[in-house]
């Protein structure tokens, strides 16, 4: 535990902790400058029940046929000691998997505490490294430090050990049609498995071993054809895993940003969840709707005080320092007076606001002339 733990169990409230997953990780990453997703992430706050008690459901999820017949997928997969993954492993990629042991960390003896399902995590992955012994391990709970603070990370994977060497085994219920899947797919995918890779090298780190025995060559086994038979590609995410480690690097401190909030604030559902909510900062961006839980609150809240964000991070990053929309303005027409800082954008955008006028006037003109 570390000094923050009680700040960050004060601000989930009663409420129990949701565990990171490779999503959350990717969708965090993806957005490094958002305090507010930082900190909500790292108290472990149910971000989709917040957004829903304030009257924002989250933008997106799988449909409930989706889960079930992903659900259905992975269990066929996974049935007689996974089975159906080895004769995969065999016989379709021809590798050479010897005498098979298959072990589950969900639950450790009935319990499901994440102390000890990461204990036993460490136990039999740290065997298998120093004797060879195993070669499947299901829902291994691994460790990750985000923002400095470490989090516990849910992957609905299964590492597999081979000559050596664990490999990230991912199951996904998107169709591979004649040995294509939807590259958007495959992409979320590889992101995914590279926050596996990662969380599984740094605890070989831990142990000891050079992390250069998890390897970056992934097995993705999706249903082939629209059937409900697996098929399994190789997938390298060493682009995945660069991307990953520089964005987690990039990302605020929980600690300073807790520096900074109030002593008594909290994400309790009640009257005062949105004031809570917004005294935490954002950085909302167009592209927080395919990956954040809060986004339609944010994006509310972001036009509501007209943030350059609402139109995109390419446009913040252009008027960088101009943070809403009618300073821009305000700035392009003249009636505004920059500081110094503010002089060149506010050069180029009374520039702009005149090539605009130009145009403007000579398509009106061009469009008069026609119309004599
Ligand atoms: S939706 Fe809101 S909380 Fe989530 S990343 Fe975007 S700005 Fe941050």
């Amino acid at each position: 535990m570390t000094d923050t733990a009680p700040d960050l169990d004060r601000l989930r409230g009663a409420a129990p902790p949701r565990n990171h997953d490779a999503r959350t990780i990717a969708a965090l990453t993806s957005n490094p400058g958002c305090a507010r997703r930082g900190v909500m992430d790292a108290a472990g706050v149910d971000k989709d029940a917040v957004a829903r008690e304030l009257g924002f459901p989250a933008p997106f999820g799988q449909s409930q046929f989706a889960i079930t017949r992903g659900n259905a997928f992975e269990a066929q997969v996974k049935a007689d000691g996974c089975a159906e993954l080895l004769t995969l492993l065999r016989d379709r990629l021809g590798l050479d998997v010897p005498e098979v042991a298959y072990d589950d960390l969900e639950v450790v003896a009935g319990n499901e505490g994440r102390e000890l399902r990461h204990s036993r995590t460490r136990r039999l992955l740290g065997r298998a490294l120093e004797t060879g012994e195993g070669t499947l391990f299901d829902h291994p709970l691994l460790r990750l430090e985000i923002a400095g603070r470490p989090a516990y990370l849910e992957p609905d994977v299964i590492a597999f050990q081979l000559a050596g060497r664990l490999h990230v085994v991912e199951i996904k219920s998107f169709a591979v049609v004649d040995g294509q899947a939807e590259p958007e797919q495959v992409a979320a995918a590889a992101r995914q498995s590279a926050v596996y890779v990662l969380a599984l090298r740094r605890l070989v780190t831990e142990l000891g071993h050079d992390p250069g025995r998890v390897s970056h060559e992934v097995f993705l086994v999706c249903p082939e054809n629209f059937s409900n038979r697996p098929s399994a590609t190789p997938l390298d995410v060493r682009p995945q895993l660069a991307v990953l480690e520089r964005q987690l690097a990039r990302l605020t401190r929980v600690d300073a940003i807790l520096a900074e909030l109030p002593a008594d604030l909290t994400f309790e559902p009640g009257e005062a969840l949105a004031e809570s909510v917004r005294a935490v900062e954002a950085r909302y961006a167009p592209e927080c709707m395919a990956g954040c839980e809060m986004a339609l609150f944010c994006r509310d809240e972001a036009r509501a005080c007209g943030e350059t964000g609402a139109l995109g991070r390419s446009v913040r990053d252009d008027l960088g320092g101009v943070d809403t929309i009618g300073t821009a303005l305000g700035l392009a027409d003249g009636s505004l007076t920059p500081s110094d800082d503010l002089a060149e954008t506010a050069e180029q955008l009374r520039a702009a606001a005149r090539l605009r006028a130009e145009a403007l006037s000579g398509a009106l003109s061009g469009a008069l002339s026609g119309a004599a």
